[in-house]
């Protein structure tokens, strides 16, 4: 596996076409790792956690480089979720919760929800639910079409060896206004021939150039500036007590009254902050 994770831009010099593309071999394994340390958890939803996590850089790249974007994918009936957040300093994490979990996780019926900063502060939002059909690769797509306008075609790939990300990789191909309808089919057809990313992504040469050489093939074309790209995780003790003011004021009373030191994890990459009572008791000021 090489040293770091990759994320390359270029575009058509006709403007028809935008292509992104990434190795994001590192930051997969880093992430699965952080949630599934002894790696017994089911490839289906390490997987998708992978996928998850290319996807959300993909479309960070592609709409909002520099703001933050989160994924988080939902399925009500297992009771699982898996959250994928990117920054624009390259820096990715996730988590899988699966509090009181039923049976094998699956996208069937899932939602996912796309979160990103605007760049006034707001936040912009969408959702998609998801079929029995689909994986990240295709919601990600319906979810650049419905909530964001944008005709793409997408694809990521995890590559699992006992539940250890052994490399991920993929693309999103951005559909410029105008693009006409011969190029469409023609980038129709070499998107259905990249079926075979997962032989690519599992290289260990894999760059993720050979992606976008293979879908512009023969097209002039300039490259973008491209980017490195990384697990890691950004808590901090300010964000452990912050996220605990927001529990109802009476909990925080009881903790705040307690002797003992609490000892609190971040779900993220389970790094363990100490925190104690007369540091709780600064969350209290009056209503
Ligand atoms: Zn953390």
């Amino acid at each position: 596996m090489p040293e770091s994770d990759l994320i390359v831009r270029a575009m058509a010099n006709d403007a028809s076409f935008r292509v992104i593309a990434t190795r994001s071999s590192l930051t997969a394994k880093g992430t699965v790792q952080s949630q599934s340390p002894d790696g017994k958890q089911s490839n289906p939803l390490l997987g998708a956690l992978g996928d998850l996590c290319t996807g959300v850089l993909l479309i960070r790249e592609t709409m909002a480089p520099q703001l933050r974007v989160q994924g988080i994918v939902k399925n009500k009936k297992t009771k699982h979720t898996l959250v994928a957040d990117s920054r624009p300093d390259g820096n990715t994490r996730g988590l899988i919760a699966a509090n009181n979990a039923t049976g094998e996780f699956s996208l069937d019926g899932a939602l996912l929800q796309l979160m990103r900063t605007l760049h006034d502060g707001r936040l912009h939002q969408g959702l998609i639910e998801l079929d029995g059909g689909a994986s990240i690769s295709s919601a990600l797509t319906a979810y650049m079409y419905t909530s964001e306008q944008i005709e793409s075609m997408i694809r990521v790939e995890t590559i699992l060896e006992d539940g250890v990300v052994t490399g991920a990789g993929g693309y999103l191909i951005q559909l410029l206004p105008e693009v006409g309808k011969g190029p469409v089919m023609l980038m129709e057809q070499r998107h259905a021939d990249l079926a075979h990313l997962r032989e690519l992504v599992d290289k260990p040469d894999f760059t993720p150039k050979t992606i976008v050489e293979e879908l512009l093939y023969g097209m002039p074309m300039t490259w973008l500036e491209e980017s490195k790209i990384r697990y890691g995780c950004w808590c901090s003790r300010e964000s452990v007590l912050s996220s605990l003011a927001s529990l109802p004021r009476k909990e925080v009373e009881e903790l705040a009254r307690d002797e003992e030191v609490l000892e609190i994890d971040c779900d993220y990459c389970h790094e363990e902050y100490q925190i104690r009572p007369i540091e709780l008791q600064g969350l209290l000021t009056p209503n």
